[in-house]
């Protein structure tokens, strides 16, 4: 039986290493590229190549050997205090439109099969996402198009460039909106870490009976989705005939204090919340899962709280492996 290959955009990131795992364990073929190495050591890529996307020479240079699948997971991305201040928008924009335009072309003249893009539930309005109790985000709200942020805007735009790739040229696409994706081996400090993770990293940091700070007031919603039901839906999209863009989330919605509460109990600590000024985004944003309950037979698996658990756990250790360096090998090869 003929091997299928992959290449996996972003693999040295968060869900592009996972995906490059699960890529694996199905039997493929896996090249992963990225502009740095997998920082928790999480990839199983059968070649990993050090590279930026933003370079077309080298995009092209990964098409040395037959390629079926590509996956652009690539981008300049972080959470709110990355995204959503303004200070990075002309970076955010100029190098994952780069990318895209890139991967996109070096796919189509390579003749691959079939892409799949990760776009975002950045893409939603503002103005369906005003009242944090009834958000509204089904695929087909998208349009007239409101983003809150241009990292949202670039998402549109290269949507829109993917599916113009599939239109003109032989070439399958496929897109799936994410929304807030959280788990082991994803960014937990630094700056770009979003708000599971912080608040994981807050929470383990402090003291039984200490406090934490939450940007705003901490009554803007969200919904959280673990890694590995991530990348499941990734897969039934890529198999399937339906092309999306479809949204990639949960359901389970919660004030940003809630999810504070959550983590504390978890950890066992009493914390006290601060809601301090800071950069929060929409006000309200939750998966909508009726078209891919429908198309693809999806929906998550597990609640929050179980993903939530397993992250902490995974946080906590490296808060104490930074505090105690002799621990950190013991950390990074935690797998989920
Ligand atoms: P991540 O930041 O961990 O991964 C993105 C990777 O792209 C990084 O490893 C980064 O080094 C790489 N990259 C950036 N510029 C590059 C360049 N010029 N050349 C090569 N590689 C480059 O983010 P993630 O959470 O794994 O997200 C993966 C994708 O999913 C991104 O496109 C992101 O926008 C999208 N997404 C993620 C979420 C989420 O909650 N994590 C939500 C919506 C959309």
């Amino acid at each position: 039986m003929e091997v299928k290959t992959a290449i996996v955009c972003g693999a040295g990131g968060f869900i592009g290493g996972h995906l490059v795992n699960r890529l694996k364990s199905e039997g493929y073929w896996v090249r992963g590229v990225d502009i740095k190495e997998n920082e928790y050591g999480n990839t199983n890529a059968d070649d990993f190549v050090v590279g930026d996307l933003r370079d077309y020479q080298l995009c092209q240079s990964l098409f040395d050997r037959p390629i079926t699948e590509v996956y652009q997971l690539a981008a300049d991305m972080g959470g709110a205090g990355y995204l959503f201040t303004g200070d990075n928008d002309a970076v955010v924009m100029h190098n994952s439109a780069l990318i895209n335009l890139n991967v996109a072309e070096a796919s189509r003249l390579n003749k691959v099969k079939k892409i799949f893009y990760s776009s975002s539930a950045c893409v939603y309005p503002e103005y369906n996402q005003m009242d944090p109790q009834n958000p509204k985000c089904t695929e087909d709200t998208v349009y007239p198009a409101a983003p809150d942020s241009e990292y949202g805007w670039e998402k549109l735009f290269s949507e829109r460039l993917f599916l113009s790739f599939q239109k003109n040229y032989d070439i399958s696409v496929r897109i799936g909106r994410f929304h807030n994706i959280f788990g082991p081996q994803g960014t937990w400090q630094g700056g770009k870490e979003k708000v599971p993770a912080a608040v994981c990293r807050k929470v383990a940091e402090a003291e039984d009976n200490g406090e934490i700070e939450i940007w705003g007031d901490g009554l803007q919603t969200r919904s959280f989705l673990y890694i590995t039901e991530c990348v499941e839906a990734v897969r039934r999209l890529m198999e399937s005939d339906f092309m999306g863009p479809v949204n990639i989330g949960s359901e389970e919605m919660l004030s940003i204090n809630d999810l504070a509460i959550m983590v504390a109990e978890i950890a066992g600590k009493t914390i006290r919340i601060k809601n301090i000024p800071g950069p929060v985004g929409v006000r309200g944003r939750t998966s909508d899962n009726h078209l891919i309950s429908q198309k693809l037979n999806w929906a998550p698996s597990r609640p929050l709280l179980e993903g939530l658990t397993q992250t902490y756990q995974w946080i906590e250790k490296n808060v104490n492996a930074t505090r105690n360096p002799s621990n950190e090998n013991q950390v990074l090869d935690t797998a989920v």
